[in-house]
This record gives C-alpha cells, structure tokens and sequence, in this order.
C-alpha cells in the first residue's frame, strides 16, 4: 500500500485570482476555439462545451439548441438506426453532434449499421464511453474504433491519470475524456471508493494530453467530464487546462433534456438520472443485472425552462471571469489563472457526494 500525500484538488477547493486587464468590453471575449484533432486532422471551431450522452441530458432537441450556439451534444447511445436516421434527414451540423457508443459488440455491431446506413457524414465526432477506461479491453476498443472511423474525431474516456491519457490518445483517440466518479448523477465515490478530485484530474491529464503531438496535425486533448454545478465551475475547469467541458448537469432539467416531467403541489419537476442508476437500466435493460451494482441515482430536478436562457448565463460568466483575469481569449484561461487554495468556502463537496 501506498499513500499519495500531495493534495488533490476539486473545483470548490479553489478560487481565481484576478489580474490586470486590458479587456474593453465582455463583448470582445472570445469564446470559440479552433482545434486540429491530432488523429482525424479535422479542423473544428465551436464553443468548446458538450452536453454528456446521458439519456437526460444527449437529446435530439439538445443538439438542435446548442448547435444554433456552435456547441456540441454527445447524443445518448439509446437511440435507434431509424430514430438516427429521421433525426439526420432535418440536421445538417456535423460538427457539433457526436454518436456515442460503449464497448461491448452490440455496440459495435450498431455502429457499423450506422456506418451502412450512410449516416457516417452526419456526425464528425464519436464517443468511446465506458466508466472505467483502465481496462485493456478499453484501450483495444479504442484502436478497433480508430481502424473503423479513421476520419472522425474521437473522444474516448473515463480515466483520471497521466499514464492512461497518453495510452489512449496513442491507441488512437483525439480527446481523452477525463472524469471518474465526480458526477452528480453518480454513486462511485460511495459504492467502489474510488475516484480523483475533478480539478486535479484534470490539471493532470490535460498536462499528458498536451505534450503527446502529431506534427503535422494538433495536440492530443482532454475533456473534463462531469463536476460542474455552477458556471464558476466551467471557468475553472477552463483554467485548470481543460480543452472541452462535457455536462449532464447543467444540460438537466430543461425542455429540451429527457427524463419525465413530474408535477408535484402545483411544481414542474424533471427526472435526472445517472446511466447507470436503476432507473436507466430499468429504462433500458429491463433491471440491474446480478453482478453489478448500480452506480448512478435518480433526481428530480426544479424544471428549469429553455435551455437558451441557460447558455446565455453561462457565456455571460465566462465572459465576466475573463474581465477579472485579463484574457482575450477562452484559450488564455489555462495560461492567465492563478488558483487560490481555499478551504471548501462552498463546502459543496461533500454535498455532491451524497
Ligand atoms: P454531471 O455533469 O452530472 O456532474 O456529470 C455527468 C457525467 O457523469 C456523465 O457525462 C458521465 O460521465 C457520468 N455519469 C452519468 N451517469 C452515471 C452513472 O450512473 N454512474 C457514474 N459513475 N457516472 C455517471
């Protein structure tokens, strides 16, 4: 056995410090970001901020509202060829959908009826999803898919450490997804123990991402994935060296999110729930299978309207964190924060874990 004794940090543990700034106007910030994917060689420009493929969350009516704001939507892996292909015949923004899909052969063997289909050109980006990508078989998958899909961008994921980034951004991958057990929806911590402080996860992979390159393409990148509750988070995230920031949380509760409207004394309230709590495996499975335990919960959430007045909040916080510290750009987040320790002052963390 053996401790680590060096902190590791979440996003509440901290706060930014402000610096001088040159900015004018909040409207001068730039929120879009231009990549080249290190595998695919895609070019893409969008703000870099993705609702999660939960079934919640990775809805057709999701992709059709965040891409009128140049952002992505992991669709959920529930949908069907046909549910795909009706969806496809009225959306025509590749570059902010993304398919996703898990490791196990059905999954695969759907996507290759995706693939026949034709819907290939429909969606740039795919996400290799597993909860725990330190598994071999995680990694081989990885190389299956690259040889599969070798002009799309992928984004494959979840791990939290150095060593793994780099192995999965070098079996292929474009973004490494990073984020164990810090969602909101999710039980980890509780049920297995494990887990990494969001923030620190993320300064770490993204440090490993980024010195893996391909010299004529890009960087290799991350995804910080789950953990953010409030839009102070995302600047965080941002300035902690995140590339793209994937949600289910903030994506939760509105119209165009899934799960079931509910009216309770007069109040409207929508489902949020983990993918792997029992109601999606219920959902979706038919019940939890013996040998697993379901990691995920249910929450009812306050609805909250049109995702649209969401987004406007958001853009307008990192747009205000960007006057406190002085950068142009949202890429100038990583290179102008300077974090303060803080102890817990929201002391929301142990709240999340409930
Ligand atoms: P949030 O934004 O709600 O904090 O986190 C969203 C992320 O939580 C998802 O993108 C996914 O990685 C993770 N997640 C979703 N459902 C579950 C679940 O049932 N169990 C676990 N362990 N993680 C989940």
């Amino acid at each position: 056995m053996r401790i680590e004794n060096d902190v590791k940090l979440d996003f509440n543990d901290v706060l930014i410090r402000p610096k001088r700034s040159t900015l004018t106007s909040r409207k001068n910030f730039d929120l879009l970001r231009t990549f080249t994917f290190m595998h695919s060689g895609r070019t893409w420009t969008g703000v870099p901020v993705v609702a999660a493929n939960m079934d919640t969350t990775g809805t057709f009516e999701m992709a059709r509202a965040l891409s009128a704001h140049k952002m992505l939507t992991a669709l959920h892996k529930h949908y069907s060829v046909q549910d795909l292909q009706e969806f496809f015949s009225t959306f025509d923004q590749p570059d902010f959908v993304a398919y996703s899909l898990g490791i196990r052969d059905e999954d695969f063997d759907k996507l290759e009826q995706v693939l026949d289909a034709g819907l290939g050109d429909n969606f740039n980006f795919i996400v290799l999803d597993v909860p725990n990508a330190y598994l071999e078989r995680f990694v081989l998958k990885v190389e299956e898919l690259r040889a599969l899909c070798p002009k799309h961008t992928i984004v494959a994921g979840n791990c939290v450490t150095n060593e793994i980034t780099e192995e999965i951004l070098l079996r292929g991958a474009d973004v490494v997804k990073v984020g164990i057990g810090s969602g909101s929806a999710c039980t980890t911590r509780r049920m297995t123990g494990v887990g990494y402080p969001q923030l620190s996860a993320i300064i770490e992979c993204a440090d490993a991402a980024h010195g893996i390159s391909n010299p004529e393409t890009g960087v290799g990148l991350v995804m910080s994935d789950g953990g953010a509750v409030y839009p102070s988070d995302a600047a965080k995230a941002f300035c902690g060296g995140t590339d793209f920031l994937m949600s289910g949380q903030f994506f939760s509760g509105f119209s165009q999110s899934g799960g079931v409207l509910v009216e309770k004394n007069g109040e409207k309230f929508k489902q949020y729930y983990g993918m792997s709590s029992k109601a999606a495996m219920q959902h979706h499975y038919g019940g939890v299978e013996k040998h697993r335990a379901s990691e995920g919960r249910e929450v009812l959430l306050p609805y909250k309207g049109d995702v649209n007045d969401f987004i406007d909040e958001l853009f307008g916080s990192l747009r205000s964190t960007a006057t406190y510290i002085g950068a142009l750009k949202l890429k100038e987040f990583a290179k102008r924060a300077t974090f303060l320790l803080v102890h817990r002052q929201l002391n929301r963390s142990l709240e999340q874990y409930e």
